[in-house]
């Protein structure tokens, strides 16, 4: 059996779909405002195929991700037939997905029936004014408050929440984020603004790093470090009365590639092997040539082999990703 593993011996095992490019948020941070979908979106159809032929080759973990994936219709559907696919040990793919939330509350239980076992829900702030600065869109705190707890009654649990700090801007969250955790019962996740956003605003500066955000956590109440897997990316710790959990994503700081086991589908069907890449390939293009199965699994495999050593984010020569973030899938 074809295996995926790079040449750096890592072993890719999740695998991140974005299902369109199109957001009905406007985070500040990510997208200028202006721009809209950049690129294609194909049939459920096309990305069913391509996540066969790449659990047959060792995925076991799919993400669904975009732009906002809730905006396709149909999601349910493909996320039932996502559940029926087996890895080579005859097991259902873990599925997962990252939203926004807006969209969530109606859909959560239906994703759940249909085989998702687990959401991200994207927040960057507890307090409705300032979600609606950030997102450009008035009242979506509400909605997303009530997708979040919609899907922890759903059985989607434990639901997290991904949070992204940019300094002078949303840092003063932190403390309410922890809060949160304990109120709502979610794992919130800080992650570090990385270099990514359509209006190239980043500045090592601007980025809020883990032990900032632990000392401010502290403040708030004391925590403990939780064991992790080799393969996650956040650092996990728990508030010391044993109520809530919150983690923290350090891609910049405390750079994770050496154990990084992913790789992602753009909207348009081209795979990238780093969130940093600066080429991308055309599985897509192959598939509309006709290859078969065997072809595009060889692709794969080649493409993978070469998988991005690491990213190389504030060093000299730096040179930014093909795409932004809400155009790869994040
Ligand atoms: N629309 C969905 C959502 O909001 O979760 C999925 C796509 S969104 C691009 C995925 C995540 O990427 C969000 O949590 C967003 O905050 C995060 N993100 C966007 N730009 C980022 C950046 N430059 N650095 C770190 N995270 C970023």
């Amino acid at each position: 059996m074809l295996n995926l593993t790079d040449n750096f011996g890592r072993s890719i095992h999740d695998l991140r779909i974005s299902i369109t490019d199109r957001c009905n948020y406007k985070c500040v941070y990510c997208r200028t405002g202006t721009n809209g979908a950049a690129y294609a979106e194909l049939p459920f159809e096309d990305y069913l195929r391509m996540a066969r032929i790449l659990v047959g080759l060792g995925i076991t973990k799919i993400r669904l991700t975009g732009g906002e994936p809730l905006l396709r219709k149909g999601i349910v559907d493909f996320v039932r037939d996502l559940a029926n696919l087996r890895t080579a040990a005859g097991s259902k793919p873990e599925i997962a997905l990252t939203t926004n939330g807006h969209l969530l509350a109606e859909i959560a239980q239906p994703l759940k029936d249909a085989g998702l076992d687990r959401v991200t829900v994207s927040m960057d702030a507890v307090d409705p004014e300032r979600f609606a600065r950030i997102t450009r869109v008035p009242n979506g705190y509400e909605s997303v408050l009530r997708g979040v707890r919609a899907s922890r009654q759903a059985g989607l649990d434990p639901v997290k929440i991904n949070c992204v700090l940019l300094r002078g801007f949303n840092e003063d969250q932190i403390a309410n984020f922890g809060k949160f955790a304990r109120e709502e019962r979610v794992v919130v996740r800080f992650i570090e603004f990385m270099p990514l956003e359509e209006d190239r605003v980043w500045t090592p500066e601007i980025v809020v790093t883990l032990d900032e955000i632990l000392a401010r956590m502290s403040d708030y109440l004391p925590l403990e470090e939780i064991a992790h897997e080799r393969s996650e990316t956040a650092r996990r710790y728990r508030f010391s009365d044993g109520v809530g959990e919150i983690g923290i994503i350090a891609p910049v700081s405390h750079p994770f590639c050496g154990h990084c086991s992913r790789i992602r589908i753009t909207s348009d069907g081209k795979l990238r092997t780093c969130l940093f890449s600066v080429w991308e390939h055309d599985l897509h293009e192959l598939m509309r040539r006709g290859a078969a199965d065997e072809k595009l699994a060889e692709f794969i495999v080649k493409v993978v082999e070469k998988k991005e050593e690491r990213h190389h984010i504030g060093e000299p020569g730096f040179v930014p990703a093909s795409r932004t973030m809400v155009h790869i899938g994040g």
